[in-house]
């Protein structure tokens, strides 16, 4: 009857992609079977899944901008001050609860325990990095030097990206005395034969934290000019409606995208066997995670907000999907802020400044996976962990959960971090490449889930002052739907 019509109206893109996951994942496993598919033509098969990985990519950019800056012009600088301190705070203490957890877990499975080093095929060989150098890595990316490059998407296929690595090689010195010079990458941490010298992470994208300090400063400065900053404030309000308006359009080729995703992936993967022998390890993380994401985050909200969590991370449903499908919480940023604020009703003073920062810096599920990954390659060496190492651990964990960038496997990279400040070979982080494709997509779920949640429950803490704000001044954000 009605009501029914009613549903599928509001949720025929839900209903739609998750069609396309099931569909997705049979025709992979079809395909698989009796394809017989040459590599070349799995490249192919996959190609209308990796357009819909560009656009979302592509939207990012004018996204975060415009947000970003309209959402901090939009608030008193004392209000945004008062914000931005409790989003802090609320991505700090869920990202050490995640940790917390995760050790608390893998210590008492000990999926590491039972076996040994060599019985995982290692995947590869990597360098040192220090504590120090991602430190410094993550401020220097916080003041990229030059706007534009910032901006820049540096995406290769994998054919060029060999062609990068050899050039770096030849080049190694020269790289290597540049201190901003890029030259990790999951390919690279899974080319058996290469060696490099870590100077500076990579995520193959954007430097979003870059911009988004940069638009922090630049909204707050133009809201403060008045009259005069007004013509700015406008122009990047238009801006975020017609990427909104943009958003949509790409939300109608998303099942389609997200079928091929799927099914190209399911195809492209080699080596089932490794998950029955790192079983134990996955168990972990996922429980994790699931722990995080039904009883952690939902009670924290469930005590501030007071409303159901679990209606909340309903709402949050397509965003959820997205992420599990393309593993990054920047390609998935478009389609959070679009829940958040249609479905969950966000209050999008909050969201516009809260959700792109929380995107970046606040990741709940690479935390957790983080501990739980350095805990059972020292389990995998025999390596005692006493209270200090275990400190060592959380902190480097949550330190690197901040400088990973919301893209796939970032994670991983930044993992060479936590592995080192215990004394472990960094190169141990090869044990786990095999299934970290898999466990990338949960943990990026949950790292979107931490960053709703989060908007959902600052926006309940900040509730007197948007009010209060609401009658001194007629705020305008125009809704773009
Ligand atoms: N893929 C994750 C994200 O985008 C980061 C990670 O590798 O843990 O949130």
């Amino acid at each position: 009857g009605c009501d029914c019509q009613r549903f599928l109206r509001n949720n025929w893109l839900l209903l739609s992609t998750v069609c396309a996951v099931v569909l997705g994942i049979g025709v992979g496993v079809l395909v698989r079977e009796y394809g017989k598919l040459s590599n070349l033509d799995k490249f192919y098969f996959a190609f209308p899944g990796e357009v819909l990985m560009r656009m979302l990519k592509l939207i990012i950019l004018p996204l975060i901008v415009s947000s970003m800056i309209t959402g901090v012009a939009a608030l008193d600088s004392s209000v945004s001050g008062k914000i931005g301190l409790r989003a802090v705070v609320y991505y700090f203490c869920t990202t050490v609860i995640a940790v917390i957890l995760g050790i608390v877990l893998v210590v008492t499975i000990k999926p590491g325990v039972s076996q040994k080093v060599d019985e995982i095929d290692r995947t590869g060989s990597t360098p040192e990095v220090t504590t120090v150098d991602a430190m410094l890595d993550l401020i220097r990316n916080m003041f990229p030097e030059n706007l534009v490059q910032a901006c820049f998407q540096q995406y290769k296929t994998k054919r060029e990206e060999v062609k990068l690595t050899n050039e770096l090689e030849k080049n190694s010195t020269a790289v290597t005395e540049e201190p901003v010079t890029i030259v990790m990458t999951t390919e690279a941490l899974e080319n058996k034969t290469k060696e490099y010298k870590i100077v500076g992470m990579y995520s193959d994208g954007i430097n979003v934290l870059g911009l988004i300090v940069f638009c922090l400063v630049f909204g707050i400065v133009i809201g403060k000019m008045g009259e005069k900053g007004q013509v700015l404030v406008d122009f990047f309000n238009a801006l975020n409606d017609a990427t909104m308006k943009i958003v949509q359009i790409i939300m109608w080729y998303m099942p389609l995208g997200i079928l091929f995703l799927i099914a190209g992936k399911i195809i492209e993967v080699e080596d089932w066997e490794i998950f029955r022998k790192l079983g134990l390890y996955m168990a972990t993380v996922l429980s994790g995670l699931a722990i995080h994401s039904v009883v952690v985050l939902p009670l924290i909200y469930l005590i501030t907000v007071r409303k159901n969590p679990f209606r909340f991370a309903i709402g949050m449903a397509q965003a959820l999907l997205t992420a599990l499908m393309v593993s990054s919480s920047s390609a998935t940023l478009p389609v959070t802020f679009r829940c958040a604020e249609e479905k969950n009703h966000v209050d999008k003073r909050i969201t516009r400044f809260v959700l792109p920062v929380g995107a970046t810096i606040n990741m709940d599920g690479t935390a957790l996976y983080e501990a739980v990954a350095a805990v059972f390659i020292a389990q995998l060496n025999d390596l005692d962990l006493d209270v200090g190492k275990i400190i060592t651990i959380s902190v480097t964990a949550t330190a690197a959960s901040i400088g990973a960038a919301g893209v796939p496997q970032a994670g991983l990279v930044t993992m060479v971090v936590v592995l080192s400040a215990v004394g472990l070979p960094a190169e141990d982080v090869t044990l786990i490449i095999a299934v970290d494709w898999l466990l990338d997509r949960f943990r990026t779920m949950i790292n979107v889930l931490g960053d709703a949640f989060g908007a959902g429950i600052v926006e309940k803490l900040s509730k007197r002052e948007l009010e209060q704000m609401d009658v001194s001044s007629e705020v305008n954000i125009v809704n773009p739907f």
